[in-house]
């Protein structure tokens, strides 16, 4: 492989979509190294000194393409790939319920074989930076924090892992099991411990880590205390879900007198430092906050959709200007989510509660790529593709069926996603002609199916 500081590549032919800056209808990106070096109409040979085609470097002819950002997941859990079909027709707590004992059986075989399945997929329908919260750590099951992170650097993707967690079992209150939880001091620990080993600030960086108690209806009040404390303390960003569904409003009502957001917001965990999963329940004031306080809002239609959840309101929390990504959620609150689909379905999803204007498709890939970037605190590092960002881009084949369509947004957001021609990632290829490059597909898919079986096997039950 060539070496990462040399690497040039020159993409032409492409209509591209920058997202930030108009379209460009045949245009060029040229790339050294990690960086976007120059973005422009025409050839690059016809840019000028900005745009000079560097010695040695590699030519992708993308006519028929479509070049967008690369997409940006703000909230998963990979290693439910090995329980996926869990509680088909469920509502959340219902299937959380159901989930609860298998996950208690999780090592750190299974989450590297449901990571390198999930990452794999992920980084197939084009995303290049995905996150990750993972909230359960049986004891003595190996190091399942460090297995994902492993899969995530065989994959090649930009990895932001949540460290999760979970202190309030049954016993507490809450809805888990009191053997799936933590104790609060450890979680701690364990969390500052991930920060200091893995936690990269730096521009370009593959790996940043985030502080991330699980939800209102399996935490404490002082963890989430003591988890935004840490977090600021170290300058990294706080995740969790919240307002996902009507059963939790009433969890937060009979329990802390207040409804979630509410909760949130009385704990010092809204602000530019978060980023929300789900957002579906909210009050006008909540709307308000989000905007006022520049918390991010990771939406998730597909896996809303699947436990009934509701339809989050998208459209208002744009219009109040907050940040709004998007997310596929666990794999199996959402099976086998495709990211590119979430952009369908999330404009799908607005215009079925707003109408038709409510989100076009534009907007929708906007959440998928700058919106991402914003509640990672990543938008001047990708995003958008512009000079001094980092290569990371997907090129779209819009050839074949897509072809009877004119706009090429539209013919991306509308129907099924076109194929993935190439992703990069920071200029390297991760995927060309629809097949992965970093690890094969095959061994990606077969490492899945071989977690869900160990999952499922009894040498893992206690
Ligand atoms: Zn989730």
């Amino acid at each position: 492989m060539r070496d990462h500081a040399t690497r040039r590549v020159v993409i032409e032919n492409a209509y591209i979509v920058p997202v930030v800056g108009e379209e460009i209808p045949s245009g060029h990106i040229v790339i050294e190294g990690d960086r976007i070096t120059a973005v422009g109409p025409g050839g690059a040979a016809d840019a000028g000194e900005a745009g000079a085609v560097p010695d040695r470097a590699e030519r992708i002819d993308a006519t028929g393409c479509l070049a967008t950002p690369g997409l940006v997941n703000t909230h998963h859990h990979l290693y439910q790939w090995a329980s996926q079909g869990v509680t088909p027709d469920g509502t959340l707590f219902e299937w959380l319920v159901a989930s609860y004992p298998l996950w208690a059986r999780m090592d750190a075989e299974v989450v590297a074989g449901a990571a390198t399945a999930g990452l794999a997929w992920l980084a197939r329908s084009g995303c290049t930076t995905t996150t990750d919260h993972h909230y359960i750590f049986p004891k003595g099951r190996g190091d399942l924090f460090d297995a994902e992170i492993e899969a995530a650097r065989q994959v090649g993707v930009r990895f932001h892992p949540c460290r999760g967690s979970m202190d309030r079992g049954q016993s507490q209150g809450g809805l888990p099991p009191d053997d799936v939880v933590e104790r609060a001091d450890e979680i701690l620990q364990a969390t500052e411990d991930a920060i200091r080993k893995y936690h990269d600030p730096s521009f370009g960086s593959m790996l940043r880590i985030a502080v991330a108690p699980c939800s209102p209806f399996s935490v404490s009040g002082e963890l989430m205390v003591r988890s935004a404390e840490l977090a600021r303390a170290h300058g990294v960003r706080l995740h969790t879900h919240i307002a996902e569904t009507a059963d939790e409003d009433e969890h937060c009502r009979d329990q802390f007198g207040v409804l979630p957001v509410e909760y949130l917001d009385q704990l010092g965990w809204l602000g530019p430092d978060v980023w929300l999963a789900h957002c579906v329940h909210l009050t006008d004031k909540d709307v308000r906050r989000f905007a006022e306080t520049g918390t991010g809002i990771a939406h998730c239609p597909s896996s809303n959709g699947r436990l009934g959840a509701g339809i989050a309101r998208v459209s208002e929390l744009l219009r109040a200007g907050a940040p709004v990504g998007l997310g596929a959620d666990g794999a199996a609150s959402s099976e086998m989510t495709p990211l590119a689909g979430e952009i369908r379905m999330a404009m799908l999803m607005q215009r079925a509660r707003y109408g038709p204007r409510a989100l076009t498709a534009r907007q929708a890939l906007e959440l998928a790529t700058l919106g991402g970037a914003r509640c990672l605190g990543r938008q001047a590092e990708i995003g958008s593709l512009e000079a001094g960002k980092l290569a990371d881009i997907a090129l779209w084949r819009l050839g074949g069926y897509h072809a009877a369509i004119d706009d090429p947004v539209v013919a991306f957001a509308y129907g099924q996603t076109p194929p993935l021609a190439r992703l990069l990632v920071g200029g390297r290829t991760v995927v060309e002609g629809g097949e992965l490059r970093t690890v094969s597909d095959a061994a990606a898919a077969e490492a899945g199916a071989r977690a869900h079986r160990r999952l499922l096997s009894a040498d893992l039950r206690r």
